[in-house]
């Protein structure tokens, strides 16, 4: 059995790239998609070669070992008849247009605090996204397309909620799943399973709809002021993987509160990115360890929420 994991593992990762080439390559990506028990069906047409320095070299040999691909076996002619998924757009790899949304609080009455949006509000806002063909991805695919290139939504957006609490469960949650919505949710380790917090089945059953979680420290520690850093940032990723078995790859800080050490801490400790706030929608590598998010305070009204979403940056 485990062999056959592995090797469904194995083929996921031959799989991939495919979908991780650009242009013409994309005929690849949806041809592997499509044929995913035949696997040198989804051997690389010899046009990714004639587009090297899309993606590094290093990467292309770290999944593409030519080994696994005898030049015997090679049918490019297999992907001549396919067409690209008119659902995706290419980006990357470089800087990739996506707004990233900074949610809190979502509760069905107006509470008087700016990180409470009603619920009512809530749904106007998704509604509009949804009418104007905006998709949600995740923070993981934002860092993947910005790195190695990806096939995204053609209007990707992402929408984040800080602080794990349980009303975002209760309220944005079927909105979203309305909308065919997901989320990408920023815990706080030692709050969890209390009061009005998320618990381990929520988690579990959010995470199985495609939500995706990262750590928002151990506390909601102060991080420049911290004398905790290796535990808010580090220790408690660890406990948050092994209790829940999801990556945590992306770290929000605590008020968006950063300094070069808190950053460090964040790449040190394996993150691919870190969440702040700011008011770039284009996002490129050098800011992934400080990811601008904006946010939606409950005081905005629709034309301010529109405004939010579509001024790039
Ligand atoms: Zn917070």
């Amino acid at each position: 059995m485990k062999r056959f994991w592995f090797g469904i593992v194995l083929l996921t990762m031959i799989l991939t790239p495919g979908c991780s080439q650009v242009n013409l390559n994309v005929v690849s990506g949806k041809e592997s998609e499509q044929n995913q028990t035949v696997p040198t069906v989804a051997i690389p047409s010899p046009t990714i070669t004639a587009s090297p320095t899309h993606m590094p070299t290093q990467t292309q040999t770290a999944f593409l070992p030519s080994t696994l691909f005898p030049s015997a076996t090679l049918r490019p002619s297999a992907t001549a008849s396919l067409t690209p998924d008119p659902n995706l757009t290419f980006y990357g790899p470089g800087p990739v247009l996506a707004p990233i949304l900074m949610y809190h609080r979502v509760l069905n009455y107006a509470s008087g605090s700016e990180y409470v949006v009603t619920t009512e509000q809530f749904k106007r806002q998704i509604q509009w996204l949804l009418e104007q063909g905006y998709q949600t991805i995740s923070v993981a695919d934002l860092v993947e397309a910005v790195r190695v290139g990806k096939l995204l939504p053609h209007k990707p957006i992402i929408l984040t909620f800080d602080d794990g609490y349980r009303d975002v469960y209760q309220n944005a949650y079927p909105i979203l799943q309305a909308a065919g919505y997901t989320a990408t949710m920023y815990l706080i380790e030692k709050s969890l399973n209390e009061g009005g917090n998320l618990n381990d089945a929520i988690i579990e059953e959010l995470s199985q709809a495609g939500w995706e979680f990262g750590n928002h420290s151990a506390t909601h520690a102060y991080l420049p002021d911290s004398k905790n850093l290796e535990e808010e940032v580090c220790t408690s990723r660890t406990r948050l993987i092994e209790k829940y078995g999801l990556p945590f790859d992306s770290f929000a800080y605590p008020y968006a509160a950063k300094d070069e050490k808190s950053i460090q801490a964040v790449i040190d400790c394996g993150y691919t990115s870190g969440a702040g706030n700011g008011s770039f929608t284009i996002h490129g590598e050098e800011r992934l360890f400080f990811l601008s998010r904006r946010e939606i305070k409950s005081y905005f009204d629709m034309q301010r929420f529109i405004t939010t979403v579509t001024d790039v940056r």
